[in-house]
């Protein structure tokens, strides 16, 4: 019996979010660099055996929950056969997508047992798609959003409100939820991560987008769980919900159950921590790893990676020396 992963806080770690590739089909403007993105070479990669037998270790120290993610997790040839893998194991699996290519997967992702899914859809006019990802997507993603309501699936999307770049979509987006039970919207303040332009200037806030919605729109906080992310409101009368992950200016470190493990098989215990356990290459030299994922928790800040105040200039310059979003895996 493998103990559990617990931090010098107290905190049980029990959702393990795994990337399985930093590669994407989308280029986001608020998660990769307009340039120079260097790409990691297949070989470094997490192979599918591997993700599954970490994930069962993970599973064994006490994991309850698995997100796939990445870059793009429905981009690998082989995330049919992973999703099929993870889904045997006693853990629940859900994902976060872009969702272009979900259509493909329906049948994997009903038998593996995953019954909601995060998907990516930061405005509703498809010109601004095409100026936010790069990419003429936008029909196929609100078709894949529609396929999955269809089949059953309860869909979270999830938009980054940028300052007049899509703030002015926010209550559009809540009216989305007036009469689809299985439809929940997550507005998500910009995160700053190496090479995506990030500035304070940028973000609407927690405060901002209540005060915004509440212009139309009058709502109650939903009761949540001490793990969660996101706030979760219901406007009046409204079917399905809203929520805010409010990560830089209304924190949610307190209560994180959150364990990352990047495409090429290196441990997270932040999104923002740059210190990184590789648990790879021991599980390839047929080593134990489990008091090494233990060791890198116990190291684990109590918030923000330890940086205290995002905007500071010091602070700044430590996102840039974090990874590109695309590669940590959100
Ligand atoms: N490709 C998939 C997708 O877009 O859903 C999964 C990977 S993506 C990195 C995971 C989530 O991170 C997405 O919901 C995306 O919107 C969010 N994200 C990326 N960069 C972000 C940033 N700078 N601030 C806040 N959220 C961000
Ligand atoms: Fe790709 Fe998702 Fe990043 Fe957009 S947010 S570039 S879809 S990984």
């Amino acid at each position: 019996m493998s103990l559990p992963i617990i931090d010098t806080f107290g905190r049980k770690h029990t959702y393990l979010r795994i990337s399985l590739t930093d590669k994407c089909n989308l280029r986001c403007t608020y998660c990769m660099p307009q340039e120079d993105m260097q790409f990691m070479p297949n070989k470094w990669l997490m192979q599918a055996d591997e993700i599954q037998e970490l994930a069962g270790i993970f599973v064994e120290m006490g994991v309850e929950k698995i997100r796939l993610t990445g870059g793009e997790p429905l981009i690998r040839k082989d995330v049919g056969d992973i999703i099929s893998g993870l889904g045997k194991l006693s853990s629940s699996l859900t994902l976060t997508t872009n969702a272009v290519f979900v259509d493909q997967f329906i049948n994997e992702l009903k038998i593996a047992g995953v019954n909601s899914l995060n998907v990516s859809l930061d405005t509703l006019n498809p010109e601004r798609f095409k100026a936010i990802t790069k990419r003429d997507h936008f029909t196929k993603t609100l078709g894949s959003i529609r396929l999955l309501l269809s089949e059953g699936f309860v869909v979270k999307i999830n938009m980054v409100v940028m300052k007049g770049v899509n703030d002015d979509e926010v209550k559009d987006f809540v009216r989305l939820t007036l009469d689809e039970p299985n439809l929940h919207v997550r507005f998500i303040e910009f995160m700053p991560f190496n090479g995506n332009q990030w500035d304070m200037s940028k973000i609407v806030s927690y405060a901002d987008l209540l005060s915004d919605i509440n212009t139309e729109f009058e709502f109650q906080q939903q009761p949540g769980e001490v793990h969660d992310t996101a706030h979760q409101f219901r406007i009046a009368g409204g079917a399905g919900t809203f929520g805010i992950i409010g990560t830089v200016t209304h924190p949610f470190c307190s209560g994180c159950n959150r364990i990352r493990l990047t495409a090429d098989g290196k441990l997270k215990n932040c999104l923002f921590d740059t210190t990184e356990a590789d648990l790879l290459t021991p599980l390839r030299a047929g080593k134990d790893i489990r008091e090494l994922i233990h060791g890198h928790f116990h190291k684990k800040h109590f918030a923000h990676g330890g940086h205290i105040n995002f905007a500071e200039k010091q602070a700044k310059t430590e996102y840039e020396l974090n990874r590109k979003m695309i590669a940590i895996g959100g």
